[in-house]
């Protein structure tokens, strides 16, 4: 059995649609997965021994590239003493110091298990700090799959065509409420906090508009709510010190998870100590995890941060940029409209038939991704070689291990891509 098709038909009578995340199923671009059996750098290997140029990158939670050998090399030590003890270690403490010491104003940290947690932890640290219950979200960001943030979500939730899911009370999304991408909403006194992405990237790509996320933090000191930093993609990813470096404006609490766990299964959120005291054991919050600032992926995370300086950061933030303009240039030479916005080393994809602007917010973005160009120029990448997400709600992942050549290579591949769409 070593056929793509053959796993996913065997994969399907255990596990619900075949995947343990609905994104991962093909279902918006049609076709069976890939099933991976390893990665090296920017390429992965499927079950049938082909392989491909990846710009999944597990959606963002490898920056070093797959099986970075430091990477290797401190899970296979940190694996020899021991897994989990659910005590404290070293390791979460000089993660946590780490990350502090690269976020300015971020003073501790709490490990979790992944970025739903962190998400859902500090909302709940949010409402028990401010006494209050409710919540403003953004239409189209995404923050992992807790009931009250279900509503009006990006990726999978939007690929998926749902509003929100099944299986969530009105109970649970009452005190959620959601607003329009890029636009201040007006705040009063009964809002706990305000979560954003500050780059959205989970409908496919949407910059922040000059003044939004300023704005935000203005309102929410005027009515005393908190600002939250959904960092899940964007922490030392769109700059070492997150977004507070990029955009210059400070949140009260951060989410993190993908980067900081070097492809192991962390989130941790986080925010000044007076805050953060308001957590079990100190204070009356609580949240908790047998597996949390676990061995293995601490290690694995502080090898990640260890090993990025701030120029890679700016070298790969360079190339991005000028692969967003060549990739960009090549489809439209080939007959379809292309647009390639970036904010750091974030990228998004939109195809278009015709001229369109940049989306500022997610109905903007929804009418491209549902225009059904993606599917065909997906597939016809995927037969080249070049592996982008399977849905056009997501962004394309550009780690430290895709080389300069790899990324002309997908421009010249892109532009067969594209005529053979346009057909
Ligand atoms: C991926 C993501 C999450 C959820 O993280 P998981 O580890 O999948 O639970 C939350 N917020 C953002 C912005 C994300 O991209």
């Amino acid at each position: 059995m070593t056929s793509n098709k053959g796993w996913f038909d065997r994969a399907q009578v255990v596990i619900p649609g075949g995947v343990d995340s609905p994104v991962r199923s093909f279902r918006s671009v049609g076709g069976t997965p890939l099933t991976i059996t390893r990665g090296e750098g920017a390429y992965v290997d499927d079950v049938e021994g082909t392989r491909y140029l990846d710009y999944v990158q597990s959606y963002g939670a490898s920056l070093l590239g797959h099986a970075h050998p430091l990477v290797v090399g401190v899970l296979q030590q940190a694996a020899t003493k021991g897994t989990t003890f659910g005590a404290p270690t070293p390791g979460e403490v000089v993660l946590a110091e780490a990350m502090t010491a690269r976020v300015r104003g971020l003073e501790q940290v709490r490990f979790v298990s992944s970025g739903t947690e962190a998400v859902m932890s500090a909302v709940r640290l949010a409402r028990g700090q401010t006494g209050r219950d409710k919540i403003i979200k953004f239409e189209g960001c995404y923050h992992g799959h807790s009931d009250a943030l279900l509503v009006a979500g990006g990726s999978g939730v939007a690929q998926m065509g749902l509003p929100g899911s099944a299986g969530v009370t009105a109970g649970a999304v009452q005190d959620t409420f959601v607003a329009p991408y890029n636009e201040v909403p007006t705040l009063d006194e009964t809002v706990a906090a305000v979560l954003v992405e500050p780059v959205a990237a989970n409908m496919n790509l949407v910059a922040p508009r000059e003044g939004f996320l300023v704005g935000l933090r203005q309102e929410c000191d005027r009515v005393g709510a908190l600002l939250i930093f959904d960092e899940v993609i964007t922490g030392f990813r769109l700059a070492l010190g997150g977004a507070e470096e990029y955009f210059h404006v400070t949140p009260d609490l951060w989410c993190f998870g993908k980067v900081i766990g070097g492809g192991l299964p962390v989130g941790a959120f986080g925010g000044s100590r007076a805050i953060l005291a308001s957590l079990a054991p100190e204070g009356p919050v609580y949240q908790a995890g047998t597996l949390s600032g676990n061995p293995l992926a601490t290690a694995a995370g502080l090898a990640v941060l260890n090993n990025v300086k701030p120029d890679d950061l700016a070298i790969l933030s360079e190339r991005v940029t000028n692969f967003a303009s060549e990739l960009q240039g090549a489809i439209r030479d080939a007959g379809l409209f292309a647009l390639t916005p970036s904010v750091g080393a974030l990228m998004g994809l939109y195809l278009a038939r015709d001229e369109v602007t940049a989306p500022t917010n997610f109905d903007e973005a929804r009418v491209l991704c549902e225009n059904g160009l993606y599917a065909p120029f997906f597939h016809a990448m995927l037969e080249r070689g070049v592996a982008l997400a399977p849905g056009a709600y997501e962004i394309l992942f550009v780690s430290l291990a895709h080389t300069r050549e790899d990324l002309e290579r997908t421009v010249s591949i892109a532009a067969e891509a594209a005529k053979a769409v346009t057909k």
